[in-house]
C-alpha cells in the first residue's frame, strides 16, 4: 500500500505502559472491528476514503519534529500491511513501537517494541505472544484479574513486562483493587494513563 487511513497524528508524550513519559510521534490508524465497549478511540473505528494519506506525506509530517520514537496505534493497526511504511521509518533510524490488540498476525520485522492489549471479545493469536515486549491488560472489574493471569501464561516473563491498567471510566473504584493485587502478585506493574490525568493532548 502506498497510503494508509490515518485518524490523526500528533507529537506528544507516551502516557502509559513501560515507556510512559517518553516523547513520541503518534500515528493513529483507522479501522477496528474489535469494538470494545469502553474504547476511548471509537472515532477511529470507521475507515474513511478521505483519510488515506500517502506514505511520503506521513514521513514528511514526522520530519517536522525532533523525534526519534514513533508509536503506531489505532484503531487496530495490524489490519494493514505496514511494511511499506515501517521499512522507510526504520531506514531513517526511527524507533518504532506498536500498540495492538494482537487479534491479527503481527508483522514485527521493523518493530522495536510491541505491546499487546488483549480484548476478551477477540483474543490475540497465540503465535503473537512470542513476539511481544509488553502485555497490558485493562482492568475494569475483579474478573479481569483472572483474564490477566490467563493471558500471562502465554508470554515468557523474562522477555515481556506485564501491566495492569485501570479502565478509565472506573478508575477511582478499581485502583485500590489493582494496587492490592499487585502487592500480592508483584510480577505485574500498574500502568496509569498520565496523559489523561494531566490532560496532555
Ligand atoms: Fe478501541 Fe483498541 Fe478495542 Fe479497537 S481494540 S475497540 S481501538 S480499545
Amino acid at each position: 500500500m502506498n497510503s494508509f487511513p490515518i485518524k490523526e497524528f500528533f507529537y506528544s508524550i507516551q502516557g502509559e505502559g513501560h515507556y510512559y513519559g517518553m516523547a513520541a510521534y503518534f500515528i493513529r490508524f483507522e479501522g477496528c472491528n474489535i469494538q470494545c465497549n469502553w474504547c476511548d478511540t471509537k472515532e477511529s473505528w470507521n475507515i474513511k476514503k478521505k483519510d488515506f494519506i500517502p506514505i511520503h506525506k506521513i514521513i514528511t509530517n514526522i520530519s517536522n519534529y525532533k523525534v526519534k520514537n514513533i508509536i503506531i496505534t489505532g484503531g487496530e493497526p495490524m489490519m494493514w500491511n505496514l511494511y511499506p511504511l515501517t521499512k522507510i521509518l526504520k531506514k531513517k533510524k526511527y524507533r518504532i513501537h506498536l500498540e495492538t490488540s494482537g487479534y491479527y498476525p503481527i508483522k514485527e520485522k521493523y518493530m522495536d517494541w510491541i505491546t499487546i492489549s488483549p480484548k476478551k471479545s477477540k483474543l490475540p493469536l497465540i503465535e503473537n505472544y512470542k513476539k511481544i515486549n509488553e502485555l497490558k491488560i485493562i482492568i475494569s472489574n475483579e474478573k479481569d484479574f483472572i483474564f490477566a493471569e490467563e493471558q500471562a501464561t502465554h508470554v515468557k516473563i523474562t522477555n515481556c513486562v506485564l501491566f495492569l491498567q485501570p479502565e478509565w471510566s472506573n478508575l477511582v473504584k478499581i485502583i485500590p483493587k489493582i494496587i492490592d493485587y499487585i502487592k500480592k502478585n508483584p510480577k505485574w506493574r500498574i500502568s496509569l494513563q498520565i496523559h489523561k490525568m494531566l490532560n496532555i493532548p
